[in-house]
């Protein structure tokens, strides 16, 4: 007998007949003698329908009330799938993440789950019922209820599988895991069968949404076997796992990841003396916008230029701050650009081969896509590119790096 915890999101139970066939899938697992705890997302659309209603009322929503409302999506999912397992004969109850004391810091819209309280759970499970409980909710010490950031419900299903133990997580959605690239945009994108938890975690922090990034952290720390599986096909969908000594022949790029979420700011001809960068960035942090890729070009005539990323949400806020810093420091211009993309490739097979940046830049000059900004860690190289470029540049370096066709011997399969 084994304890799964399984999580389906929203397309998966977008209406009640996504959400009878969840049923069916859970009856059939239950009746095998797997112990459930079920994580549901609110249906698709949902969400963002509730975010719009608070946006008409508020531009900007106050936090704690915009958490009770967007919290409410996952409550109706619960009780459905609750009423078809029990119209099917099975015992099941509903769980809203207060109600299981998943206790999170109090940082509204995006908060952190400090601890939980299985307990409850246990017993039910004990007593021979599926325990169906809402993703994306937890509550603070004081008892508000706070959300934990879009796809968060991820991270529940995660934490819970870390809380009680469980054999496996399993993130139900739809696609049939997780591929070399998204499959929505490059049409040979490839399913592998296993992804070591730091290359999912690069994955999902350069912009594959397909798991919530805190949701991957949670599992590499606590060493949760998690696979993504698809809702409305059998398979053996993607293992995230620890890195094994037998993968080291493991092929160098994983995959692909890319964003159109950044924003590209520039200040040119600025004096070419020390202090200048922290004097840039220094008041882009006190305005709590986060930066990105940074490049400084080699200064030539006394002067430099200074170029950086953010959020494109906060572009307006940071070309404002760079207008004001320009003057002081008798810079010469301020650009501003939101019409890039930023691709990136990931693998832990790059700590152990050479070349893997001229390969990408070549596959990229042979697309004729010019590369405005370049940075890399260990296991990834990423590129600032025109956004128009995305599709084409993501094809190129799929192929270049023959992530198409399977490698024989790979060990991800
Ligand atoms: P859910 O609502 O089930 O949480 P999401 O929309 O959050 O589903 O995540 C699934 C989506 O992630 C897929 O439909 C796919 O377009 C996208 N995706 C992005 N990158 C990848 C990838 N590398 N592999 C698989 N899916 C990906
Ligand atoms: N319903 C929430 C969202 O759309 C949480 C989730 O689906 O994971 O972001
Ligand atoms: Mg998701």
């Amino acid at each position: 007998m084994a304890l799964i915890v399984q999580k389906f999101g929203g397309t998966s139970v977008a209406n009640v007949g996504r959400i009878e066939a969840v049923a069916d899938r859970l009856l059939a697992c239950h009746e095998r003698g797997d112990q459930l705890v079920v994580v549901v997302s609110a249906m698709s659309g949902e969400t963002n329908r509730l975010i719009e209603l608070a946006h008409s009322i508020q531009s900007t929503p106050d936090p704690r009330e915009f958490d009770v409302l967007v919290s409410t999506g996952e409550q109706v999912t619960i009780a459905l799938l609750c009423m078809a397992l029990i119209k099917r004969g099975c015992a099941a109850r509903s769980y809203t993440g207060a109600q299981v004391r998943i206790l999170t810091d109090n940082a509204y819209n995006k908060a952190r789950i400090q601890e939980i309280d299985g307990g409850a759970l246990l017993s039910d499970l004990d007593a021979g019922r599926i325990v169906v409980v809402a993703g994306f909710q937890g509550m603070d010490v004081d008892g508000n209820i706070t959300t934990l950031g879009r796809g968060g419900s991820d991270t529940t299903a995660v934490a819970l599988a870390a809380a009680l133990g469980a054999d496996e997580c399993q993130i139900f959605t739809d696609v049939d895991g997780v591929y070399t690239t998204d499959p929505r945009v490059v049409n040979g994108a490839r399913r592998l069968d296993r992804i070591t938890f730091e290359e999912m975690l690069e994955m999902a922090s350069l912009g594959s949404k397909v798991l919530q990034i805190r949701a991957v952290e949670f599992a590499g720390k606590y060493n949760v076997p998690l696979r993504v599986l698809s809702s409305f096909e059998d398979g053996p969908g993607t293992l995230i796992t620890r890195e094994e000594p037998d993968q080291m022949e493991a092929p160098t790029i994983a995959g692909i990841a890319f964003n159109r979420d950044e924003a590209k700011l520039t200040i040119v001809g600025v004096p070419d003396t020390p202090g200048v960068a922290y004097q840039i960035l220094g008041p882009i942090g006190e305005a709590n916008v986060e930066v990105d890729v940074i490049v400084q070009n080699v200064g030539a005539d006394g002067t430099t230029d200074f170029t950086f990323t953010v959020h494109r949400n906060e572009m307006a806020k940071a070309e404002a701050i760079l207008q004001r810093i320009a003057a002081e420091l008798g810079a010469r211009q301020v650009i501003s650009d939101d019409r890039i993309c930023k691709v990136s490739l990931v693998g832990v097979g790059m700590r152990s081969h050479a070349g893997v940046a001229a390969k990408m830049f070549k596959a990229l000059a042979e697309s004729n896509i010019n590369i405005q900004m370049i940075t890399t860690s260990e296991i990834k190289i990423s590129v600032v590119i025109a956004e128009k470029f995305i599709e084409l540049a993501v094809r190129s370096l799929h192929s270049a790096f023959d992530l198409d066709e399977p490698v024989s011997g790979d060990a991800r399969g």
